[in-house]
């Protein structure tokens, strides 16, 4: 039997509003949003949301913002209005770093429905609750004509808890953040007045959540944050959390994603010597190799302090796996200053560089001051020379291992169909293969290296 017109457009809308509503995500930026992403996505599941793929459309759409540089917030607008062109029913949340300090743009945008600064970002599964409602009453999400706006100038200082575990499914090696904000106020850089200040996750809740992943099955973790060597809770450092850490059982590998030069002890050091668990890995922003602009940056170090840690590190770890951020064309850097980064970087064995051309940041502190800007075409050429020089350095250090057996834990198939993953000293490696290895960590003998990648085979 069909019913009338009029009935099976009751039964669309009665099985329409009987469905869950669905969320997206669109993330931009840092390693930190990433992993807040899954944390909110988490906690939508949690509250009956359907959580989709970013290509989907949605009931919902959070937008996780970066705002680092200029050139960020201007993809992050992009995004927003590229989103709302393809979406025009969606509701559209948007959130991150540039929705703590770019709210005065994004209330320009018309179709924008809920805003959310640093310190409401982790609440927004229970801001949304609140405007639906609860259970089988729960209303659908309506476009509005205003944005809500969530927004506290001051973000908090305290001790903070992450309640939800992400429900992405993709990541091998989840992201766990322990730390936020900064107290360091490096000239260039924004972060302390998007995140606030440092504060630290409580050490039972990342125990808690890091014993979850495991039961998950996960063989690594990534402790993050914006300046996690500056980690404290309960009296309990990053190291104390580390040695908590590797007594579980089934985890075989925690790796310290960036952490700044100053903030290492030697205990950590020590341990990562001989610990079979703690990657022998560290990524350490060096910025500049020039004095001069080491000061002008406000950096806490100077050349040779950086230079006597890093041989250090690495004669005490010498498998250790040593990565750096450098920024290029800081207000100031002249061809000395360039010079002296450069042979910094080649005196020291590092297994490859992030380079970062500057680009002025509007509210950093370095505009305000009356550095000559460099001419952006000098920056490219600098960020040019760089980069071919870290392509050489990975190039040095895969090609040490050619003939030996390496441990991989296997990631995903890349577009020429090699497996890939990471040793805990972080060689990418690709393996030919038709298994499907994600996931597993197995023994890999390494044969060459051919763009980028230390070619071998399962063992
Ligand atoms: S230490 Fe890092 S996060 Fe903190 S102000 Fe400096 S660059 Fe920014």
């Amino acid at each position: 039997m069909t019913g009338t017109p009029l009935t099976e457009t009751l039964i669309a809308i009665q099985s329409r509003y009987s469905t869950p509503q669905t969320v997206s995500f669109h993330t931009l930026g840092c390693r930190l949003n990433q992993s807040e992403s899954g944390a909110l996505a988490g906690g939508f599941d949690a509250a009956g949301f359907e959580v989709i793929r970013s290509a989907q459309p949605a009931d919902l759409c959070i937008i996780n913002t970066c705002s680092v540089t200029a050139q960020a917030e201007s993809r992050c607008r992009a995004l927003i209005r590229r989103i709302l062109k393809k979406k025009p029913d969606t509701f559209i949340a948007v959130t991150g770093c540039y929705a703590q300090i770019g709210i005065d743009a994004l209330r320009q945008i018309p179709g924008i429905d809920l805003i959310a600064g640093t310190d409401h970002k982790m609440s927004l599964p229970t801001l949304v609750q609140a405007i639906v409602g609860q259970g089988a009453d729960a209303a659908r999400l309506q476009k509005r004509s205003e944005p809500l706006v969530f927004h506290s100038p001051q973000i908090n200082r305290n001790e903070f808890t992450v309640p939800n575990l992400s429900v992405f499914d993709h990541a091998t090696r989840p992201n766990i953040k322990i730390q936020d904000g900064c107290d360091f106020f490096c000239t260039f850089c924004i972060i302390p007045y998007t995140r606030g200040r440092s504060r630290s996750r409580a050490f039972d809740d990342i125990l808690l959540e890091v014993s979850i992943w495991v039961a998950r099955g996960h063989q690594e973790i990534v402790l993050t944050g914006v300046n996690l060597g500056e980690y404290e809770s309960s009296e309990k450092n990053l190291l104390d959390l580390i040695q908590a850490l590797e007594a579980f059982e089934g985890l075989e590998r925690i790796r310290i994603s960036s952490i700044e030069p100053t903030t290492i002890s030697n205990d950590l050091i020590e341990w990562m010597k001989t610990s079979t668990k703690l990657c022998s890995f560290l990524h350490l922003p060096l910025q500049s190799g020039s004095d001069k602009t080491l000061r002008h940056m406000d950096r806490r170090y100077s050349r040779q302090d950086y230079i006597d840690f890093a041989r250090e590190a690495k004669e005490k770890i010498p498998k250790l796996g040593l990565g750096t951020d450098v920024m290029v064309g800081f207000p100031g850097e002249d061809e000395t200053a360039f010079e002296e980064t450069v042979s910094l970087v080649q005196s020291l064995p590092f297994s490859y560089l992030h380079v970062f051309p500057y680009s002025r940041r509007k509210g950093t502190r370095v505009t305000r001051s009356d550095l000559p800007p460099v001419n952006p075409a000098t920056i490219k050429q600098r960020t040019k020379v760089l980069c071919a020089l870290s392509d050489t350095m990975r190039e040095t250090f895969y090609r040490r291992y050619i003939g030996q057996k390496v441990s991989v834990l296997f990631e995903t198939q890349n577009e020429a169909g090699l497996f890939t993953g990471l040793t805990d000293n972080y060689i990418r490696v690709g393996v030919k293969t038709n298994q499907d290895l994600s996931g597993h960590m197995l023994p890999v003998q390494i044969q060459a290296v051919h763009n980028g990648l230390a070619m071998g085979e399962c063992i």
